[in-house]
Protein backbone atom coordinates (compact mmCIF):
# COMPACT_ATOMS: atom_id res chain seq x y z
CA UNK A 1 0.00 0.00 0.00
CA UNK A 2 1.33 3.26 -0.98
CA UNK A 3 1.90 5.79 1.74
CA UNK A 4 -0.50 8.30 2.59
CA UNK A 5 0.15 11.91 3.94
CA UNK A 6 -1.19 12.20 7.33
CA UNK A 7 -2.99 15.75 7.43
CA UNK A 8 -4.09 15.46 11.35
CA UNK A 9 -3.85 13.61 14.12
CA UNK A 10 -7.12 14.17 16.73
CA UNK A 11 -7.92 12.30 20.05
CA UNK A 12 -9.36 9.45 18.60
CA UNK A 13 -9.01 9.42 14.78
CA UNK A 14 -6.63 10.39 12.13
CA UNK A 15 -7.08 12.60 8.84
CA UNK A 16 -4.91 11.05 5.78
CA UNK A 17 -5.46 12.65 2.33
CA UNK A 18 -7.89 10.81 -0.33
CA UNK A 19 -7.50 8.86 -2.79
CA UNK A 20 -9.15 11.56 -5.24
CA UNK A 21 -9.26 15.99 -4.22
CA UNK A 22 -11.63 16.91 -1.88
CA UNK A 23 -11.59 13.46 -0.43
CA UNK A 24 -9.81 12.40 2.95
CA UNK A 25 -9.56 9.26 4.59
CA UNK A 26 -10.68 8.98 8.37
CA UNK A 27 -8.95 6.37 10.37
CA UNK A 28 -10.69 5.29 13.57
CA UNK A 29 -8.26 4.68 16.26
CA UNK A 30 -8.86 2.35 19.78
CA UNK A 31 -7.33 5.22 21.85
CA UNK A 32 -9.82 7.04 24.08
CA UNK A 33 -9.42 10.38 26.38
CA UNK A 34 -11.59 12.08 29.17
CA UNK A 35 -11.75 15.75 30.55
CA UNK A 36 -9.86 17.07 27.52
CA UNK A 37 -7.42 14.27 27.48
CA UNK A 38 -6.41 14.26 31.26
CA UNK A 39 -7.35 10.78 30.88
CA UNK A 40 -5.98 8.24 28.43
CA UNK A 41 -6.54 4.62 27.78
CA UNK A 42 -7.47 2.29 24.89
CA UNK A 43 -10.59 0.84 24.47
CA UNK A 44 -9.92 -2.84 22.27
CA UNK A 45 -11.92 -2.94 19.29
CA UNK A 46 -13.89 0.80 20.07
CA UNK A 47 -12.02 2.10 16.22
CA UNK A 48 -13.63 -0.95 14.52
CA UNK A 49 -16.68 -0.63 16.09
CA UNK A 50 -17.06 3.37 15.83
CA UNK A 51 -16.19 2.84 12.19
CA UNK A 52 -19.18 1.13 11.17
CA UNK A 53 -21.70 2.81 13.86
CA UNK A 54 -20.98 5.76 12.27
CA UNK A 55 -21.18 4.76 8.91
CA UNK A 56 -24.52 3.57 9.32
CA UNK A 57 -25.78 6.25 11.32
CA UNK A 58 -24.53 8.67 8.56
CA UNK A 59 -26.08 6.44 5.89
CA UNK A 60 -29.59 6.45 7.37
CA UNK A 61 -29.27 10.18 7.93
CA UNK A 62 -28.21 10.67 4.01
CA UNK A 63 -31.28 8.60 3.28
CA UNK A 64 -33.54 10.94 5.33
CA UNK A 65 -31.85 14.12 3.29
CA UNK A 66 -29.09 14.76 5.86
CA UNK A 67 -26.28 15.85 3.90
CA UNK A 68 -23.67 14.74 5.69
CA UNK A 69 -19.63 13.77 5.10
CA UNK A 70 -19.29 10.79 4.43
CA UNK A 71 -19.07 8.54 1.04
CA UNK A 72 -18.23 4.94 2.23
CA UNK A 73 -16.29 2.63 4.53
CA UNK A 74 -13.24 1.33 3.15
CA UNK A 75 -11.90 -0.88 5.57
CA UNK A 76 -12.03 -1.89 9.29
CA UNK A 77 -10.81 1.18 10.70
CA UNK A 78 -11.22 3.57 7.93
CA UNK A 79 -14.17 5.81 5.85
CA UNK A 80 -13.77 8.01 2.46
CA UNK A 81 -15.21 11.05 3.50
CA UNK A 82 -15.83 14.58 1.73
CA UNK A 83 -13.23 17.24 2.93
CA UNK A 84 -15.05 20.08 4.86
CA UNK A 85 -13.73 22.96 6.18
CA UNK A 86 -14.67 22.87 10.05
CA UNK A 87 -16.87 25.16 11.63
CA UNK A 88 -14.90 25.42 14.89
CA UNK A 89 -17.92 24.65 17.04
CA UNK A 90 -19.64 20.97 19.27
CA UNK A 91 -23.47 21.31 18.83
CA UNK A 92 -24.24 18.94 21.85
CA UNK A 93 -28.29 18.13 21.49
CA UNK A 94 -29.79 17.19 24.88
CA UNK A 95 -32.55 15.12 25.55
CA UNK A 96 -32.64 13.92 29.37
CA UNK A 97 -30.02 15.56 31.71
CA UNK A 98 -26.74 14.20 32.06
CA UNK A 99 -23.24 15.21 32.66
CA UNK A 100 -22.27 18.74 32.54
CA UNK A 101 -25.38 20.09 32.25
CA UNK A 102 -26.46 17.89 35.21
CA UNK A 103 -23.85 19.34 37.03
CA UNK A 104 -23.77 23.14 36.34
CA UNK A 105 -27.39 23.56 36.73
CA UNK A 106 -27.81 20.69 39.93
CA UNK A 107 -30.16 18.67 38.25
CA UNK A 108 -29.98 15.05 38.80
CA UNK A 109 -29.20 12.68 35.69
CA UNK A 110 -31.97 11.03 34.05
CA UNK A 111 -34.32 13.66 34.38
CA UNK A 112 -36.34 13.71 30.85
CA UNK A 113 -35.61 17.97 29.87
CA UNK A 114 -38.83 19.80 29.19
CA UNK A 115 -37.72 19.76 25.56
CA UNK A 116 -34.76 19.25 23.54
CA UNK A 117 -32.23 21.55 24.56
CA UNK A 118 -28.82 22.62 22.03
CA UNK A 119 -25.87 24.12 23.36
CA UNK A 120 -22.35 25.27 21.22
CA UNK A 121 -18.58 24.80 22.44
CA UNK A 122 -15.95 26.53 21.16
CA UNK A 123 -13.66 23.59 19.76
CA UNK A 124 -10.67 24.52 21.66
CA UNK A 125 -8.18 21.99 23.38
CA UNK A 126 -6.48 25.33 24.75
CA UNK A 127 -9.60 26.49 26.14
CA UNK A 128 -11.05 23.23 27.45
CA UNK A 129 -13.71 23.59 24.70
CA UNK A 130 -15.79 26.69 26.30
CA UNK A 131 -19.35 27.36 26.02
CA UNK A 132 -20.28 30.24 23.96
CA UNK A 133 -23.54 31.55 22.89
CA UNK A 134 -24.71 32.77 19.37
CA UNK A 135 -23.75 36.07 20.46
CA UNK A 136 -20.00 35.15 20.28
CA UNK A 137 -20.57 32.61 17.27
CA UNK A 138 -21.63 35.56 15.09
CA UNK A 139 -19.24 38.11 16.31
CA UNK A 140 -16.34 36.08 16.85
CA UNK A 141 -17.18 34.92 12.76
CA UNK A 142 -17.73 31.37 13.24
CA UNK A 143 -21.01 30.88 11.67
CA UNK A 144 -23.31 33.16 10.43
CA UNK A 145 -27.03 33.51 12.17
CA UNK A 146 -28.40 32.02 8.58
CA UNK A 147 -25.93 29.20 9.30
CA UNK A 148 -26.75 28.94 12.73
CA UNK A 149 -30.59 28.18 11.14
CA UNK A 150 -29.50 25.40 9.20
CA UNK A 151 -27.31 23.86 12.08
CA UNK A 152 -30.14 23.88 14.42
CA UNK A 153 -32.34 22.79 11.96
CA UNK A 154 -30.25 20.03 11.04
CA UNK A 155 -29.34 19.07 14.86
CA UNK A 156 -33.25 18.76 15.85
CA UNK A 157 -33.82 16.43 12.34
CA UNK A 158 -30.90 14.41 13.57
CA UNK A 159 -32.28 14.29 17.15
CA UNK A 160 -35.80 13.59 16.46
CA UNK A 161 -34.38 10.68 13.98
CA UNK A 162 -31.77 9.07 16.34
CA UNK A 163 -34.09 9.33 19.20
CA UNK A 164 -36.71 7.10 17.30
CA UNK A 165 -33.99 4.81 15.65
CA UNK A 166 -32.68 3.91 19.00
CA UNK A 167 -35.21 3.44 20.88
CA UNK A 168 -36.33 0.89 18.47
CA UNK A 169 -33.11 -1.17 20.08
CA UNK A 170 -34.39 -0.23 23.28
CA UNK A 171 -31.71 2.88 24.42
CA UNK A 172 -32.56 6.11 25.07
CA UNK A 173 -30.24 9.07 23.11
CA UNK A 174 -29.86 10.64 26.26
CA UNK A 175 -27.45 13.84 24.41
CA UNK A 176 -24.82 13.21 21.91
CA UNK A 177 -22.10 15.90 20.33
CA UNK A 178 -22.11 16.71 16.57
CA UNK A 179 -19.79 18.76 14.38
CA UNK A 180 -20.39 20.38 11.10
CA UNK A 181 -18.56 21.43 8.19
CA UNK A 182 -18.38 23.81 5.04
CA UNK A 183 -18.71 21.63 1.76
CA UNK A 184 -17.95 23.87 -1.39
CA UNK A 185 -19.03 22.92 -4.78
CA UNK A 186 -17.33 25.82 -7.13
CA UNK A 187 -19.25 29.45 -5.71
CA UNK A 188 -21.62 27.49 -3.74
CA UNK A 189 -21.80 26.65 -0.26
CA UNK A 190 -23.65 24.12 1.86
CA UNK A 191 -23.27 22.94 5.18
CA UNK A 192 -23.14 19.06 6.21
CA UNK A 193 -22.84 16.99 9.02
CA UNK A 194 -19.03 16.04 9.54
CA UNK A 195 -17.04 14.20 12.21
CA UNK A 196 -18.52 10.60 13.69
CA UNK A 197 -21.65 9.86 15.56
CA UNK A 198 -20.96 7.08 18.13
CA UNK A 199 -20.83 5.85 21.70
CA UNK A 200 -17.87 8.27 21.84
CA UNK A 201 -20.04 11.58 21.46
CA UNK A 202 -23.16 9.90 22.23
CA UNK A 203 -25.24 9.02 25.63
CA UNK A 204 -26.67 5.90 25.49
CA UNK A 205 -28.72 4.14 28.27
CA UNK A 206 -30.81 0.51 28.05
CA UNK A 207 -34.26 1.94 28.02
CA UNK A 208 -35.47 -0.88 30.75
CA UNK A 209 -32.09 -0.55 33.31
CA UNK A 210 -30.96 2.90 32.57
CA UNK A 211 -27.63 1.24 32.26
CA UNK A 212 -24.83 3.58 30.11
CA UNK A 213 -23.57 2.34 26.96
CA UNK A 214 -21.24 4.68 25.84
CA UNK A 215 -18.22 6.61 26.44
CA UNK A 216 -19.21 7.20 30.03
CA UNK A 217 -18.17 3.60 31.24
CA UNK A 218 -14.55 4.72 30.67
CA UNK A 219 -14.93 8.56 31.50
CA UNK A 220 -16.54 7.09 35.23
CA UNK A 221 -14.58 3.82 35.19
CA UNK A 222 -17.68 1.68 35.29
CA UNK A 223 -15.64 -0.90 33.75
CA UNK A 224 -17.08 -3.50 30.42
CA UNK A 225 -16.52 -0.20 28.06
CA UNK A 226 -15.58 -2.77 25.45
CA UNK A 227 -18.86 -5.04 25.82
CA UNK A 228 -20.74 -1.79 25.77
CA UNK A 229 -19.62 -0.65 22.32
CA UNK A 230 -20.42 -4.20 20.92
CA UNK A 231 -23.78 -3.99 22.34
CA UNK A 232 -24.79 -1.12 20.55
CA UNK A 233 -23.37 -2.11 17.80
CA UNK A 234 -25.18 -5.59 18.38
CA UNK A 235 -28.63 -3.83 18.89
CA UNK A 236 -27.88 -1.84 15.83
CA UNK A 237 -27.40 -5.51 13.95
CA UNK A 238 -24.15 -4.06 12.25
CA UNK A 239 -21.42 -6.33 14.57
CA UNK A 240 -18.84 -7.46 12.36
CA UNK A 241 -19.49 -10.89 10.94
CA UNK A 242 -16.73 -12.04 12.99
CA UNK A 243 -17.33 -11.27 16.07
CA UNK A 244 -14.49 -10.12 18.57
CA UNK A 245 -11.93 -11.95 15.97
CA UNK A 246 -12.67 -8.72 13.85
CA UNK A 247 -11.90 -6.33 16.35
CA UNK A 248 -7.84 -5.76 16.28
CA UNK A 249 -8.00 -4.66 12.67
CA UNK A 250 -5.07 -3.57 10.81
CA UNK A 251 -2.86 -0.74 12.58
CA UNK A 252 -2.69 2.56 11.08
CA UNK A 253 -1.45 2.60 7.58
CA UNK A 254 0.55 5.72 6.01
O1 LIG B 1 -19.91 16.48 28.98
P1 LIG B 1 -21.23 16.91 28.44
O2 LIG B 1 -22.40 16.53 29.29
O3 LIG B 1 -21.26 18.38 28.06
O4 LIG B 1 -21.40 16.09 27.05
C1 LIG B 1 -22.57 16.18 26.28
C2 LIG B 1 -22.48 15.20 25.12
O5 LIG B 1 -21.48 15.62 24.21
C3 LIG B 1 -22.11 13.79 25.55
O6 LIG B 1 -22.83 12.86 24.76
C4 LIG B 1 -20.62 13.68 25.24
O7 LIG B 1 -20.27 12.36 24.86
C5 LIG B 1 -20.48 14.63 24.06
N1 LIG B 1 -19.17 15.32 24.04
C6 LIG B 1 -18.23 15.00 23.07
N2 LIG B 1 -17.03 15.65 23.03
C7 LIG B 1 -16.74 16.62 23.91
C8 LIG B 1 -17.67 16.95 24.91
C9 LIG B 1 -18.89 16.28 24.95
O8 LIG B 1 -18.49 14.13 22.24
N3 LIG B 1 -15.57 17.25 23.82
Amino acid sequence: MARRRQLYEGKAKILFEGPEPGTLVQYFKDDATAGNGAKKGTITGKGVLNNRISEYLMMKLTEIGIPNHFVRRLNMREQLIREVEIIPLEVVVRNVAAGSLATRLGIPEGTRLPRSIIEYYYKSDALNDPMVGEEHITAFGWATTHDIDDIVAMSLRINDFLAGLFLGVGITLIDFKLEYGRLWEDEDMRIVLADEISPDNCRLWDVHTNEKMDKDRFRRDLGKVEEAYQEVAKRLGILPEAGTRDMKGPETMQ
